[in-house]
């Protein structure tokens, strides 16, 4: 074998084949850009974390039927805004939000098919007909009919400047050996976060994250950061946190996919001790879901019950059929202490726990799609919203820990995707889209809005880099 790397051209050259790489290169390849899509999964796993995933989409939208609220682009935002606590970026998120609905558009146009009819609360969205992986296989087809190559197999590894700074290709590393690919329009890092990476969870999310299930990708294992820091790029947004979710702690520990309870909000957290220990009802599950996975994984010994009585599965089986995700069945049984029993919590305190929290819940009307205001009164833990006792056997419940889905650390980008020097200049010929993209999520996460912003930010990647080609 010659020892001289060899070396191919194009113009765009993506790295990452999920939502947002593919995002990329459909619209860089639609501009008339000679695109690769470098991607370290072999072929049958391709998709990363974006094939893995629901792939649900959230977006402004009238008030119709199947979501009686609407939400206008304001109502979006702000949603966005407050759930970071007001730390994400304004300008990265009013791009997200601007673009959302016409992303749903070009997906539709592109061929991918959606579920009718999908009901939600708090936020108008789309799934994918066949989730995430659906979404992915018919992006692939797409540049595969426009006659893109996929490189599969083959894990980007090193970026490559010239004197200027400039990112003019990617060395890769392909099952024959090294590569580099020079491209000249632009190099795109869209290869998720540093979720599968144990050491980098453990330098940045401490020291017992070697130890949590993985919902995603193996391959999201923190490259293009890593790769982006080494020639400058600014670190920027949360490095401490990630996004988590109410998952069954009996999930396979590694690349587990939807095993959720999406439902949680109109049950109870029961701790090992029988107490309560949140506000179940806080606000609509998408706003809570991934702190309150954190919340568990924090007290006590990490595992809690999410535990709900007969009313909420009987009452509409098909809400629950949508919401329990996971294929383990239920603990169940028809007493309060039957139920301890089995879940080897002191009975008697569970007892307490329930008959509290029972003779605290407030007459009203319960609403599921709305913030109800039904409340519990006088508990040191209220329920603030969907508070009903749990009086109807037979009693279920479900183990819940969390686990991690995507980093929320990544590099300081502008509205044009394109990556900053630390020294605040842009690096030419460098662009980010998707997980490692920085200060879109702080401490908690909206849902149904990550497939979103890798697709939003993908295109504009792909069109930037695919025009800073036909300027040349
Ligand atoms: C179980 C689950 C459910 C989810 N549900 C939803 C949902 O309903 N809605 C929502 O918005 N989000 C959801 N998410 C999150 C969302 O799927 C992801 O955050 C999003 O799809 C990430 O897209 P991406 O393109 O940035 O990364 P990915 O889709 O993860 O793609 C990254 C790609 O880069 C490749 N790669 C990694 N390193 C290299 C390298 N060195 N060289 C080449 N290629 C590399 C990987 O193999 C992978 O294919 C869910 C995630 C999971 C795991």
């Amino acid at each position: 074998m010659p020892n001289t790397i060899p070396e191919i051209d194009c113009d765009v050259a993506v790295i990452g084949g999920g939502i947002a790489g593919l995002s990329a290169a459909i619209t860089a390849m639609h501009a008339g850009a000679e695109t690769i899509v470098i991607e370290k999964a072999p072929k049958l796993q391709r998709g990363g974390n974006s094939a893995i995933a629901d792939a649900q989409i959230r977006y402004p939208h009238e008030p119709d039927a199947y979501c009686p609220t609407g939400q206008t682009k304001e109502d979006f935002f702000a949603a966005f805004m407050k759930v970071s606590r007001g730390r994400a970026n304004k300008d990265l998120i009013r791009v997200v939000v601007e673009n959302a609905a016409d992303v749903v558009d070009w997906l539709s146009e592109l061929g991918v098919q959606w579920e009718k009819g999908y009901p939600n609360v708090a936020g108008y969205r789309r799934q994918p007909l066949g989730g995430g992986w659906q979404l992915v296989d018919t992006l692939y087809k797409h540049l595969e009919r426009g006659g893109v190559h996929v490189a599969y197999e083959t894990a980007a590894e090193q970026l490559l400047t010239d004197r200027s700074g400039r990112v003019v290709g990617v060395r890769v590393l392909e099952p024959e050996g090294y590569t580099d690919i020079k491209a000249r329009g632009g190099v795109i890092i869209a290869c998720g976060g540093f979720e599968a990476n144990v050491e980098m969870r453990v330098r940045y999310l401490g020291r017992f994250m070697d130890n949590i299930i993985l919902r995603g990708s193996r391959y999201n294992t923190g490259d293009g950061l890593r790769m982006a820091l080494a020639i400058g790029a600014q670190p920027a947004g949360q490095w401490g946190d990630f996004h988590s979710a109410v998952l069954d702690a009996r999930s396979t520990p590694f690349e587990c996919g939807v095993t959720a309870i999406y439902i949680f909000q109109l049950g109870l957290f029961i701790d090992e001790d029988g107490e309560r220990f949140l506000d179940e009802g806080e606000d609509f599950r998408d706003q809570t879901y991934v702190k309150f996975s954190k919340a568990i994984m924090n007290h006590k010994s990490g595992v809690a019950f999410n535990v709900f009585d007969d009313k909420v599965r009987s009452e509409d089986p098909e809400v629950w059929k949508r919401a329990i995700r996971t294929s383990e069945e239920p603990y169940e049984a028809h007493s309060i202490r039957d139920l301890a029993a089995l879940l080897q919590i002191p009975p008697e305190r569970m007892e307490r726990a329930i008959r509290e929290y029972n003779a605290a819940c407030q007459s009203g009307v319960f609403d599921p799609l709305q913030l109800d205001g039904l409340s519990t009164k006088g508990l040191a833990v209220n329920k603030t919203n969907w508070a009903r006792p749990l009086d109807t056997p037979p009693f279920l419940a479900y183990p819940v820990t969390g686990g991690i889905t995507f980093t929320f650390g990544g590099l300081k980008a502008n509205t044009d995707a394109q990556v900053l020097h630390t020294s605040g200049r842009i690096i030419p010929g460098l662009y980010v889209a998707g997980e490692p993209m920085g200060e879109l999520y702080y401490y908690n996460y909206m849902g149904a809005t990550s497939v979103l912003r890798g697709a939003v930010f993908g295109r504009i990647a792909g069109h930037h880099a695919a025009q800073a080609r036909l300027a040349q």
